[in-house]
């Protein structure tokens, strides 16, 4: 049997070490405030952006909410994004994506200041990451490289192999790793012979957007494999990327779905809520 790498234990040990970050900065007079702002009643983003302000909630971080219809004007986006850039009593400010098709979501990326990016994904955060300077990172990359070194896997001198290459998953990931000294190959749907290239990953980081295609035949013996993936299978069951049942029986270790990557995410977007305050001083 594999070893499970425990997002949601993880997770919630991290929230435990933030949530006193925050007490101490309460105790210095300051509050840290995280501005979420959701454009349209789309079912799956209301369930992310409850998510995050239950978790704003518990660990004393103050969310703000806008809720605007979704025949919201682009620039009527952007002038709010203006306002709370502006604000010094805001220190993050979240647009949940997707955005409806009228407005685009690059300009509106673009239009966060970068000292209040707690999501990672303006141009300017990317660039950081890139040069090695301090900034904020993606969530979801951020937490899978907790999620390895709290497990105790050691990344340095390791053949990662990163499937995808999103900008919100799969380049900061590639980044990531080879911030901590992994050797990193990214594949994607161009790749040749996929699985002759996931077969020399000792790290596998599967961010392909596909149910279950990671079978054992794609993984070497004794890899550790992240899945990013998340979907809804038949019957309302989540799956991942991976098919985590032939993969187990080939891996040392692994994530499920859900309780792996999924519960990391919002503890990493808590962490860059905290950080923030650095950033801002
Ligand atoms: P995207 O759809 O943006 O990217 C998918 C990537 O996979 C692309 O780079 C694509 O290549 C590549 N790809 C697609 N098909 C193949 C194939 N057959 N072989 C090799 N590569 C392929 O997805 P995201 O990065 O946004 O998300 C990936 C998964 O992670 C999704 O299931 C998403 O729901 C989940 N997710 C989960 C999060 C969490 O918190 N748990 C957060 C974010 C995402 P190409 O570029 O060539 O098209």
């Amino acid at each position: 049997m594999p070893m499970v790498i425990d997002g949601k234990a993880i997770s919630t040990q991290m929230k435990e070490e933030l949530k006193q970050k925050v007490a101490d900065r309460k105790a210095q007079g300051i509050e840290i405030t995280l501005a979420v702002i959701q454009v349209g009643k789309d079912p799956a983003s209301s369930v992310y952006v409850g998510n995050k302000k239950k978790a704003c909630e518990y660990i004393g971080i103050r969310s703000l909410a806008f809720e605007l219809e979704e025949e919201t004007t682009e620039q009527e986006l952007l002038s709010l994004i203006g306002q709370l850039n502006e604000r010094a009593d805001v220190n993050g400010i979240l647009v949940q994506l997707p955005l409806p098709a009228h407005i685009d979501e690059d300009k509106v990326i673009a239009a966060i200041h970068p000292a209040k990016d707690v999501d990672g994904f303006h141009p300017q955060s990317v660039g950081t990451l890139c040069i090695g300077q301090p900034g904020f990172v993606s969530c979801t990359p951020a937490g899978i490289i907790q999620l390895l070194k709290r497990s105790g896997i050691e990344i340095a001198g390791k053949e990662c192999v990163v499937i995808g290459r999103s900008n919100i998953v799969g380049k900061p990931m590639a980044l990531l790793l080879l911030r901590e000294n992994g050797t990193v190959t990214v594949a994607h749907s161009r790749t040749r012979d996929l699985k002759e290239v996931t077969k020399r990953a000792d790290i596998l980081i599967v961010a392909v957007g596909k149910p279950k295609m990671i079978t054992k035949e794609y993984v070497k013996q004794g890899a550790v494999v992240i899945d990013v993936g998340i979907h809804r299978e038949e019957g309302n069951r989540l799956c991942g990327d991976v098919d985590y049942e032939d993969v187990a029986s080939v891996c040392h270790a692994i994530t499920p779905v859900p309780g792996g990557v999924g519960p990391m995410t919002i503890a990493m977007l808590m962490h860059n809520c905290v950080e923030s305050v650095k950033l801002q001083e």
